[in-house]
């Protein structure tokens, strides 16, 4: 099999040198369409002040939405943070990536995707020609925009529980409205519960296209779980050229 350029880059950029890919079809492969509207699984019924507060964070821009995300007190987790994480990324970006909770090292920094696994990402999307880097003079095809599903780090970086994640998901909701994504890259458990109402193992999700309010979507493995399992970055080496080509195909005329 002939690789392209791409392919070599993404493979050097994830440590691999003999694994074959099978030939991705996107126009065959199953279109899914979430049940975005649908509450997380054991949210609660009743009208909370946080749920009331979703119609007032519908109507954020950018500046308004980063304060009141670094403000907010919606759930406990704004006990323990050191601080909030609201995102990175140029905001007309045209790939979302969303991962699940700050870890320690992005409650120390504010940023999500930082340290190993963010380096990983880094790789990963350079080798595509992407970054998340906000300066330059990048096109939007080429800039990622990264954002959490949670913006507050759980305490020693336990599994954040329903209630938390039905409080932040405005946030999130908000983040992809104002940014319009063309494609978005669930990684994650937590990322694809809050996305795709799904808890579906990510093995049974990744290699076909979903979509999030109309937004094709693709789900792959989260990299803090890829440094642990090496076997699985040809899968999600997979998943990313996925993505790019269901990303470029959005730019052809149907
Ligand atoms: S995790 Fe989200 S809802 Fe909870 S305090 Fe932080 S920003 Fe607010």
């Amino acid at each position: 099999m002939a690789w392209t350029e791409r392919q070599q880059a993404m493979l050097d950029a994830m440590g691999l040198r003999l694994w074959v890919p099978p030939v991705l079809d996107v126009a065959s492969e199953a279109v899914e369409v979430a049940p975005v509207s649908a509450p997380l699984a054991a949210a609660p019924a009743v009208i909370t002040p946080a749920v009331r507060a979703r119609a007032d964070i519908a109507a954020l821009d950018w500046p308004s939405l980063r304060t009141a995300v670094a403000g907010c007190t919606a759930c406990g987790l704004c006990q323990s943070r050191t601080q909030t994480v609201f995102g990175v990324g140029h905001p007309r970006a045209q790939w979302l990536v969303v991962g699940e909770a700050p870890g320690a090292e992005e409650d120390a920094q504010g940023e999500p995707f930082v340290g190993a696994s963010g380096q990983l990402l880094d790789r990963m999307l350079a080798a595509l020609q992407l970054t998340r880097s906000s300066e330059g003079d990048a096109p939007p095809s080429q800039r990622v925009y990264i954002a959490n599903t949670l913006k507050c780090r759980p305490p020693r970086n336990r599994n954040p529980s329903i209630e938390e994640m039905a409080q932040c998901e405005p946030f999130l909701v908000r983040q992809i409205e104002l940014l319009q994504p063309r494609i978005i890259l669930a990684m994650g458990k937590f990322a694809v519960q809050a996305l795709l109402r799904s808890d579906e193992p990510i093995g049974k999700l990744r290699g076909r296209v979903h979509r999030y309010q109309g937004v094709p979507l693709v789900v792959t493995y989260h990299p803090a779980y890829l440094l642990r399992s090496l076997q699985e970055k040809a899968k999600a080496w997979e998943d990313l050229c996925l993505a790019a080509d269901v990303a470029e195909g959005a730019d052809r005329p149907s």
